[in-house]
């Protein structure tokens, strides 16, 4: 058993404190959809570990592709060095996104994809001959990582900015996409939140080097599903004032919310895609950041013609083999049907919760199930409560929400339903 008192007192957990730290369970193993706490207890992992272990934990072919590689070549230096897994990852990423979105460049985490993505930003639109277009701009309620550049990109409200006082830069922002996926979408600029974005560009787009924000899942920064036809404005704006669109899918890639990526909901290509959580079904840190043709001959015509970045476990070939036995699975076209199972259980499963008198609002796209209460959760109390229920929530502030794998069953489905619409009455 592992020495809780000694981990309370030495181990930090993410957004943790020293002094106070929250609960923590004492997970022994994992496989499929379930978490095996030490003491037997199981547990559905219906947050996929933070959308990352889409296929479930320890799926045999992931774990093969992973085992086969550490007896090979577990990592080498990216620098002067090259391997195979390195470039059959990148030949899948190449058959599987918008042609000419093919620049690909491997990093260690999805905040480090961010950053990098900013970077090649700044190095285009100086390429470009724009030296003044520095800044960035997005639309609140969004989330991009943790390190300095992403993180002030996050929502300015509920993100990180009050922690950091004035170390954190101020970015610029517009309204979040205000029209809901699936309502009626409205042509009015003023109505459909684009006439913000316009407003923005017309005063500040020569200080604008790119816009980054979800495409139609907000993730973290509030769990909104936005209505497409937002994202198909933004991009026609960025292109009418020159500024660069990067679109995030670390969270949304893959499948989760019922198309491929997020974007082809709006049929856009950005100029620069950040990719990463579920590129490896789970198994290992890893992401990628992916420019346009134009954005990578734009930084090689530039005054330095090199991209600067370059991270010690840049394309490690245990995330790059398990990525590609990932893509394989996905490939394979299963995952289609099992996210419309999960959408179509989770539209069953929540609705009751509709009714609850501390509820707000539930949604639900693809493979994300999300309820909106009036009032923060109580998350001590969810944290118990997980391992009565058998299912593993982690729900932030007023948002209660799920992301099982792929591979959750209907009567696993309705199970995490139950348990959420179970939580979310506690507020009634
Ligand atoms: C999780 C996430 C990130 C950050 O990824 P890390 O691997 O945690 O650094 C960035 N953008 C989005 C949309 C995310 O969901």
């Amino acid at each position: 058993m592992g020495d809780l008192a000694f981990e309370r007192r030495h181990l930090w957990h993410p957004y943790g404190s020293m002094r106070e730290p929250g609960p923590v369970h004492l997970v022994a193993q994992a496989e499929g959809v379930w978490l095996t706490l030490s003491d037997g207890t199981r547990m559905i992992d219906a947050m996929s570990s933070w959308w990352a272990a889409a296929h479930g934990h320890r799926h045999p072919r992931l774990v093969a592709a992973m085992r086969a590689q550490l007896e090979r070549l577990p990592h080498v230096m990216f620098g002067g060095l090259t391997h195979d897994p390195a470039i059959a990852l990148a030949q899948r990423l190449v058959a599987m996104l918008p042609k000419g979105l093919d620049r690909i460049f491997y990093s260690d985490s999805g905040s480090v994809a961010v950053e990098v993505a900013l970077k090649m930003a700044v190095q285009a639109q100086l390429g470009l001959g724009h030296p003044g277009r520095v800044g960035f701009a997005s639309a609140r309620g969004g989330y991009y990582g943790d390190t300095w550049k992403a993180m002030s990109l996050c929502d300015p409200e509920n993100g990180m900015h009050s922690h950091f006082g004035a170390a954190l830069q101020v970015q610029h922002f517009v309204p979040r996409p205000p029209i809901a996926f699936g309502a009626e979408w409205s042509d009015d600029p003023a109505r459909n939140g684009l006439g913000a974005v316009e407003a923005l560009f017309a005063e500040k787009a020569d200080r604008i080097a790119a816009f980054i924000v979800e495409p139609v899942v907000q993730g973290a920064g509030g769990m909104w599903f936005y209505h497409p036809r937002w994202l198909a404005g933004l991009r026609a704006l960025c292109d009418r004032h020159g500024v660069l669109l990067i679109l995030d899918e670390i969270a949304t890639g893959f499948g989760r919310s019922g198309t491929l990526f997020a974007m082809d909901r709006a049929g856009v290509v950005p100029d620069i895609l950040c990719i990463g959580k579920a590129l490896t079904g789970g198994m290992m840190t890893f992401a990628a950041t992916v420019a346009s043709d134009r954005v990578a001959g734009a930084i090689a015509g530039g005054p330095a013609p090199v991209l600067m970045h370059g991270p010690t476990f840049m394309g490690n070939p245990l995330a790059c083999a398990v990525a590609c036995a990932s893509l394989d699975l996905l490939a394979e076209g299963g995952w289609l049907a099992q996210v419309a199972g999960i959408e179509d259980g989770l539209r069953r499963g929540l609705a009751p919760a509709r009714g609850l008198a501390g509820v707000r609002d539930v949604r639900v796209l693809g493979a994300i199930g999300v309820i909106e209460m009036g009032e923060a959760l109580d998350t001590g109390r969810v944290h118990g409560f997980c391992r009565e229920s058998g299912v593993w929530l982690r729900p932030f502030g007023r948002l209660l929400y799920c992301m099982p794998p792929f591979v959750t069953t209907p009567a696993e489905v309705a199970r995490i339903c139950a348990a959420m619409v179970e939580i979310a009455g506690w507020q009634a």
